[in-house]
């Protein structure tokens, strides 16, 4: 016995019985009718399952007819002809000298599931504004159309139907994907969601993230662009007219050449830590993830590019490593540099000269010394008063003239190290000042190294 033969009348009939009372009721296109069957069966769509009903609902009726059954017959394929809106009914009654009226719409989706290759169109031609390898189609789908299906299914006992929305990006989905694109459901390039109601289509552009490392070479940079606080950004005699408080930051230097470049709308610089405008940063540089909103251009040749900031930045920047990133990126940037370690070159004025005997103890005690430090007076304007505790690994210092010292630190991410050398009056313990017993003055500070 084969398979076919084992099957009851019953078995055979239960679906199509089931695909007939609903067309009885309701008129379906072939993606609402197919929808409430998309469990059976794989790599079928639901118009076509929809069709296939239909299609087999025609050939009964027509078996009907041939049988004798013609009044049944007739009225199969008028339900299906007219709630079906299908062509196989209509030619067949046609051909039995019956016209049909013209179909009303869906009763579910009043027509748009079939205009998906216009909505596919819709969305490619806005889609090719920007460069793109990802994306990710998004419907929204009025409440009362999901009401209307939902009916349906209530009234029919259907369990295991798919969402009309999730068959709607699906199939659309489908029709976009072109050379090298494809769906990517985490963090699309381009996220398009359309309302197939209006036509509305809506672009979420995801940021271009490219991480780097930099170098400062020249004081007196600071590493965000600080708008003049007399002025607002207008520009007055304070500021020259350019409207900053420091002409040069280290993120316009970066950023700006990649925002345009990328052709995108705005950038956010994200630093992992900073150092004092006064400070360089030099050695391997310190990361970053410069963030690009809305780019039009987002496959962009970061080998030239870096050459490019570097030529502009005319040697008071240097970037390092760019590479493409990513938004968790961001976190663990800022995270680990709360952490990791960082080497200091720091140059220091002594009021009184120091003996060799005194910095030899004061280095044997700030090295592997933790230190509890308050946040500094001169930040504590805008950044909350609380308590640091940091490791200090290496406190090296070297005379270089009369009351002149070379400090090398290296120390925890985080720890002030000005503050390490002059106590910053008695907030840091320990202290260079303290233990040198007269008052330290920093002069110079680079960062050498950031882990
Ligand atoms: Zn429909
Ligand atoms: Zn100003």
């Amino acid at each position: 016995m084969n398979g076919i033969a084992s099957l009851s009348d019953e078995d055979i009939s239960r679906i199509v019985k089931s695909a007939h009372e609903m067309l009885d009721q309701y008129n379906l296109c072939d993606s609402c009718l197919g929808r409430q069957f998309a469990f059976l069966g794989r790599n079928i769509t639901n118009s076509e399952r929809g069709r296939a009903l239909k299609l087999y609902l025609t050939l009964v009726a027509s078996e009907l007819i041939e049988e004798g059954h013609k009044t049944e017959g007739i009225a199969l394929l008028k339900t299906v002809a007219t709630h079906g809106n299908f062509s196989g009914a209509v030619a067949t009654l046609k051909k039995l000298g019956i016209n049909v009226d013209p179909v009303q719409a869906c009763y579910i989706c009043e027509g748009f599931m079939e205009k998906i290759g216009t909505f596919a169109e819709l969305i490619t031609k806005k889609l090719n504004n920007w460069e793109y390898r990802t994306f990710l189609i998004g419907s929204r789908i009025p409440e009362i159309v999901i009401d209307r299906e939902d009916v349906l299914r209530a009234k029919f006992n259907i369990k295991y139907g798919e969402s009309i929305k999730a068959e709607l990006n699906r199939e659309i989905g489908k029709r976009i994907t072109g050379l090298e694109k494809e769906v990517n459901f985490e963090s699309p390039d381009i996220l398009a969601i359309i309302n197939p109601i209006t036509q509305d289509i809506e672009m979420h552009i995801n940021p271009l993230f490219i991480f780097g490392r930099y170098r400062k070479l020249k004081r007196g940079i600071s590493q965000t662009r600080w708008i003049c606080w007399n002025c607002e950004g207008r520009g007055c005699d304070e500021c020259e007219g350019k409207g900053l408080r420091y002409e040069h930051s280290v993120e316009a230097f970066i950023a700006e050449p990649i925002l345009k470049v990328a052709e995108g709308v705005e950038y956010k610089f994200h630093g992992a830590g900073r150092e004092d405008i006064d400070a360089r940063m030099l050695g391997t540089g310190r990361p970053f993830v410069v963030e690009i909103k809305e780019p039009k251009k987002r496959f962009i040749d970061l080998k030239w590019i870096q050459e490019k900031i570097n030529e502009l930045a005319q040697g008071n920047v240097e970037v390092l490593d760019l590479q493409y990133s990513d938004r968790a990126t961001i976190r663990n940037i800022k995270a680990l540099a709360q952490i990791t370690e960082k080497t200091y070159r720091i140059i220091v004025e002594t009021k009184d000269p120091v003996t060799l005997e005194t910095i030899k103890h004061a280095d044997e005690v700030l090295s592997g010394a933790v230190i509890q430090q308050r946040t500094p007076k001169r930040v504590v304007h805008r950044r909350a008063d609380k308590l640091r505790i940091k490791k200090v690994y290496e406190f090296k210092t070297t005379p270089i003239g009369e009351t002149k010292l070379e400090i090398i630190v290296r120390c925890q991410g985080g720890c002030y190290v000005k503050e390490l050398c002059t106590g910053d009056d008695g907030r840091t313990q320990p202290n260079l000042s303290d233990l040198l017993k007269t008052q330290v003055s920093v002069i110079e500070l680079d960062v050498l190294h950031v882990a």
